[in-house]
């Protein structure tokens, strides 16, 4: 996490409040609302694989799921994920990872070094799933909730052996060939940096049509660069369902241009993390409980598809959540957080659709990601 971002998270948790850990208790929260899960079949385990959606929760370890599931009177959209395992998350110098270092061995299938983005240890750039779908002659995207100097979303697309060198992140977009990109972040593609550069005109001169707000991404055309909000987009209760929409129109738009070929695509649950940094169950669930309504999303358009193999799985755990009290019925937990960073916690993954016979038990994170990339082809 940027330490801008560190700032941003303590000053906003100096205002509100509302949701501080009593002193040797626990922390309570119940869900706002209970929403409807989905029931999808998966097509035939001999069905080819067009089309790969790799799903990541940041931060969102089994405690996390585990307590939203609560919220949710007992019931989740990844409950329809036939394939489950565990994926190990330490690093090449940290038994603690990172979102570079973690997210990375996601995206390119090798482990590497904290604070590292889309390249080794020793700083060489290593190319992420996206890049040999687009090799293959696949379509690419990318959208998350972050801003796009994240680290996630910059390990799929960008190299930098510091996460925090975001111009030098950004300027990596222009290079790295992806169909759709979408999230937060304009303040990076230009008013805050400090080479005076404009990355958004910088991608208009390559092609990309450029989108500012919904209205605008839900029509133009492939290459889309999308960007929502300044920096991350607004928390879950405040952006309705943007995200959602976003990924939507990510999967229609890959689809219908990839035809035969087939696209992938990275799609990032990004604030979970960031809220369970701060401590703050209620925003940290209401991030887990949005994602898990996007699942459900993608999980239906799959299931239409017929094509598409789709995983979810976290870079690692954080906060060191622990569910000790609650009521299903009432969509009631009482946690307690162990941390404000992150934990060392093996993180399940969930695996759906053609080709999930070939996942399963504990793996590493980049193995993971190498049997992913076998149904890139
Ligand atoms: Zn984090």
């Amino acid at each position: 996490m940027k330490l801008v971002k560190n700032i941003s998270l303590i000053v906003l948790c100096a205002i509100l409040s509302c949701c501080k850990q009593p002193e040797g208790g626990l922390m309570y929260y119940t869900s706002a609302g209970q929403y409807e899960t989905v029931s999808v079949t998966p097509p035939p385990a001999d069905a080819q694989v067009r089309n790969v959606i790799l799903m990541i929760g940041d931060g969102m370890g089994l405690e996390q799921i585990s307590c939203a599931w609560v919220l949710n009177h007992g019931k989740l959209n990844i409950d329809n994920f036939p394939v489950v395992g565990l994926s190990r998350t330490y690093c090449t110098n940290s038994l603690i990872t990172d979102s570079a270092a973690g997210g990375t061995a996601l995206a390119v299938g090798q482990k590497t070094a904290i604070d590292h983005v889309g390249c080794s240890p020793d700083g060489t750039p290593l190319y992420s799933i996206l890049s040999k779908a687009r090799e293959l002659g696949k379509k690419t995207g990318c959208v998350t909730v972050c801003h796009l100097a994240d680290a996630t979303p910059c390990d799929f697309c960008c190299h930098d052996e510091c996460r925090d060198n975001a111009d030098a992140l950004i300027a990596d977009y222009l290079d790295c060939g992806v169909d759709f990109i979408a999230g937060g972040g304009r303040d990076y593609f230009g008013p805050k940096r400090k080479d005076g550069r404009d990355i958004v005109e910088e991608m208009k001169a390559k092609g990309y049509n450029y989108a500012s707000d919904e209205q605008q991404l839900m029509t133009a055309p492939l290459p889309v660069l999308g960007l929502m909000s300044d920096w991350n987009l607004p928390v879950a209760a405040e952006r309705g369902d943007l995200y959602r929409h976003m990924v939507s129109r990510c999967l229609d738009l890959l689809s219908s241009e990839s035809g035969e070929k087939g696209f992938v695509a990275m799609l990032e649950g990004s604030c979970i993390d960031d809220w369970l940094h701060a401590n703050r169950i209620d925003l940290a669930m209401e991030e887990t409980l949005d994602f898990d309504r996007t699942i459900g999303d993608v999980l239906q358009w799959a299931e239409k598809d017929g094509h598409t193999l789709v995983v979810v799985t976290a870079d690692h755990a954080t906060g060191a959540l622990t569910l000790q009290d609650g009521d299903i019925a009432e969509g009631r937990i009482g946690v307690e957080f162990g941390n404000d960073g992150h934990n060392g916690i093996a993180v399940p993954y969930f695996v759906w659709g053609p080709g999930a016979g070939a996942f399963g038990g504990t793996v590493e994170n980049c193995e993971l990601s190498n049997i992913i990339s076998s149904f890139i082809k």
